[in-house]
């Protein structure tokens, strides 16, 4: 028997990226008048996590940006001052309530918030009382630093977390009712996370499709890995939500991240889940 999970979306903090490698190959007269640049050519995003609860656990889904940031840092990415813990303090969820953390991959604006400074400014462990669940390969992937981005596998966000690293391979099943399944494309390694609720499949894609303007095929990011194959894996993903219902929660959509999947055609289009309270 299964178990089904209560759902909310938490909102870790918003940043801001180039526009241009946010969408990769497609021309700015086309995202720009879906998304407006401010004058640095960045769009605002959000880091949105989801935190899933049943009778005896709580487990978290990804963690943001964390707050080990210098001012020139924050400035770069527009990183808010905000973190996961303001987003767990607002539900009255302490940080050591949290049992388990799976992160679809470990790039700054996911794996970031793992960990915190001390009063010493020693990165330490933010959730002391969690596993950590992510892929083999990203794990590795993330050690030896393969990116074609500086900075996004930080020894500071990966060291303090390596006790506790429980390493899933392929698609498999992390607690009863949660499972995770392999979405290469952004990065070798990368997995979604597929939650059952009384209402159906909750997914959480991450990087595979940011926010609900990334549904089109070519709408790869300049910083995936692989966008051919990203884009192979997001048709995979989009069929089977759209034959199973499942609902969406977009990692970095800043207005509307819970959706739906619809075919029209050759591809598919997303609608808004609005006043999404949880399931
Ligand atoms: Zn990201």
């Amino acid at each position: 028997m299964s178990q089904h999970w209560q759902c909310s979306v938490l909102q870790a903090g918003k940043l801001k990226l180039d526009g241009g490698s946010m969408f990769g190959v497609v021309p700015r007269p086309l995202w720009s008048k879906m998304t407006t640049p401010d004058d640095r050519n960045r769009i605002e995003l959000q880091t949105n996590c989801l935190l899933l609860e049943s009778e005896d656990r709580r487990v978290l889904v990804e963690t943001g940006c964390g707050d080990k940031w210098s001012d020139k840092q924050r400035d770069i990415y527009g990183i808010e001052r905000r973190t996961v813990l303001d987003a767990l303090k607002e539900q009255n969820v302490d940080p050591e309530s949290i049992n388990a953390v799976i992160v679809t991959h470990l790039h700054f604006d996911h794996g970031g918030g793992l960990t915190r400074f001390d009063g010493e400014g020693v990165p330490i462990r933010t959730f002391t009382e969690a596993s950590v669940h992510v892929q083999c390969q990203e794990w590795e992937d993330a050690l030896a630093g393969k990116s074609t981005m500086n900075g996004t596998y930080l020894r500071s966000h990966l060291d303090p977390i390596h006790s506790c690293v429980q390493l899933t391979d392929g698609e498999c099943e992390v607690f009863p009712g949660i499972s995770v399944l392999p979405v290469p494309g952004h990065t070798w390694g990368q997995q979604a996370v597929l939650v059952e609720t009384l209402t159906g499949i909750v997914c959480f894609p991450g990087d595979l499709m940011p926010t609900r303007h990334h549904v089109g095929a070519p709408y790869s990011m300049g910083y995936d890995m692989m966008p051919f194959q990203n884009m192979q894996t997001k048709r995979r993903l989009l069929d089977r939500a759209a034959d199973e219902s499942w609902i969406l929660v977009l990692d970095h959509e800043p207005d509307t991240p819970v959706v739906t999947v619809h075919r029209t055609g050759e591809w598919f289009e997303l609608e808004p889940v609005r006043n999404f309270q949880g399931v």
